[in-house]
């Protein structure tokens, strides 16, 4: 089988619409993207498959949407004012910036080839400021979150005021966050501007050691669900040099990228340090009350934390195969999940004329209530098919001479090209069924 690398993902992507490089035609800027036309519909799925997996499918787990900007001590009290740093080296001649922890520093410049050619590491914070109001003083800085985690932390009270919700309970949130990243190689994946997808799990103290097990299984199931290879997912756990100073325990999930394995998501049991900090540093009370027992303390917290955009590269990565087809050809095929595929279902007339264009309009229309759809009566219908195996559709109907006498379609199945004669009555059914029974072929 061909091999799945960068290059080929990239330039899939900027083809067919899925992702472009920020301000482009100015000669781009490092660390931004565009998602275009499919990789926003790619991206919303993914986001929505996250939300309603944590959200409705838990009866303990609430929603958030909290301000990117906040109060400058929130990072002070959060650590990230004085921690949030990566070491940072400078090749005196090239100029090339590294992090580094992720290069050797005995060995040459790895882009102009220099000796012994690296400043000392400094410190560098990762953190994006600006400044609010008209005056730009000291005073007057913000920044911009660098996760969503700590929105969450600052309403922990007022979710427990007016919702109802009695520990152990979960606060979900996906937003925007923001570093400036060093190294911002590898497309997407280490970007300075990305999403987050964030559910901060309040428990009480002594019982989070059973709830970080219990989310470790959930969220790799969550992958699974997902329809992601299972081989190219692992678990790391952090050593304790790799370990946040407050955290009790962390596991990364790894996924098997086109450069190697590196992290997706973050489990953490952060214990109570964030709304310690944030009852120390803003002087109100964020304990909990438990009702029954009268028992007061302040909530330990289980983190799961995943990268939306990074999501976003792994299901590419993931769904991407060049597949060499009987006779020699090779179509290049996206196999996503048709929860997240970005088109649901195409409909192709198998010729413009005799009313079967306008039979297939119509029927467009009609699945447009359920499925994302798409129409296309453009060249040979072979083509056609593979266009829509390139972006990932997982189903096309075909109308045709046949369907004027007997109200039946062609169902065409992207992952086996099988096609079946469904009646246009069961269409619907028959797509949502094969949906929920969904089973990425092995391979
Ligand atoms: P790294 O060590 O790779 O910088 P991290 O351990 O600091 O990452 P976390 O702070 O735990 O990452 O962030 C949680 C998740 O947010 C990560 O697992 C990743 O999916 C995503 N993420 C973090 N930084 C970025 C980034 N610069 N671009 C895209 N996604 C990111």
């Amino acid at each position: 089988m061909a091999e799945t690398t960068m290059d080929k993902i990239v330039s899939l992507c900027k083809r067919r619409g899925f992702i472009f490089q920020s301000s482009e035609i100015y000669g781009g800027l490092s660390g931004a993207w565009d998602y275009g036309p499919l990789g926003v519909q790619l991206k919303n799925n993914i986001r929505d498959f996250w939300w309603k997996e944590m959200t409705q499918m838990h009866d303990n787990i609430v929603g958030l949407d909290a301000s990117i900007l906040m109060h400058p001590k929130v990072w002070e009290a959060s650590g990230h004012v004085s921690n949030f740093t990566d070491p940072m080296v400078d090749c005196k001649q090239c100029k090339s910036r590294f992090r580094a922890d992720q290069i050797d520093l005995t060995a040459a410049c790895p882009h102009c080839g220099t000796k012994d050619s690296f400043t000392e590491p400094r410190n560098f914070n990762l953190m994006f400021s600006t400044h609010i109001g008209a005056v730009r003083d000291e005073g007057s800085i913000v920044y911009l979150r660098p996760e969503t985690a700590q929105g969450i932390y600052l309403d922990f009270k007022n979710v427990v005021q007016s919702s109802r919700v009695k520990i152990p309970f979960g606060i979900a949130q996906v937003g925007k966050a923001f570093r400036n990243e060093i190294t911002t190689k590898n497309f997407i994946f280490r970007s300075c501007e990305f999403e987050q997808m964030e559910m901060q799990y309040f428990v009480k103290p002594g019982s989070d050691e059973e709830w970080f097990s219990f989310w470790r299984d959930q969220r790799m199931e969550f992958y699974h669900k997902m329809g992601i290879n299972p081989s190219s997912l692992r678990w790391h756990r952090h050593g304790p040099d790799e370990l946040a100073f407050y955290a009790k325990d962390a596991y990364d999930i790894q996924y098997l990228f086109p450069m190697g394995w590196q992290e997706l998501e973050g489990v953490h049991n952060r214990t109570d340090y964030d709304l310690t900090q944030h009852q120390e540093f803003s002087g109100k009370d964020l304990s909990y009350v438990e009702q029954e027992t009268n028992e007061r303390y302040i909530p330990y917290v289980v983190e799961t934390s995943a990268g939306l955009t990074r999501n976003v590269l792994m299901a590419l990565s993931d769904a991407y195969e060049e597949e060499t087809l009987e006779g020699g050809d090779v179509r290049t095929v996206l196999h996503f999940h048709p929860a997240i595929a970005p088109i649901t279902v195409a409909i192709l007339p198998l010729v413009k004329k005799d009313g079967i264009s306008e039979l297939s309009q119509k029927l467009e229309r009609e699945l447009r209530e359920d499925f994302a759809t798409f129409y296309d009566q453009g060249g040979a219908i072979g083509r056609r098919y593979r266009r829509m195996d390139e972006v990932g559709t997982p189903y096309c109907v075909t109308v045709d001479y046949q369907t004027l006498d007997d109200q039946t379609v062609t169902l065409r199945f992207r992952d086996s090209m099988e096609q079946v004669r469904v009646k246009l009555d069961d269409l619907v059914a028959r797509i949502r069924l094969e949906t929920k029974q969904y089973k990425r072929k092995e391979g």
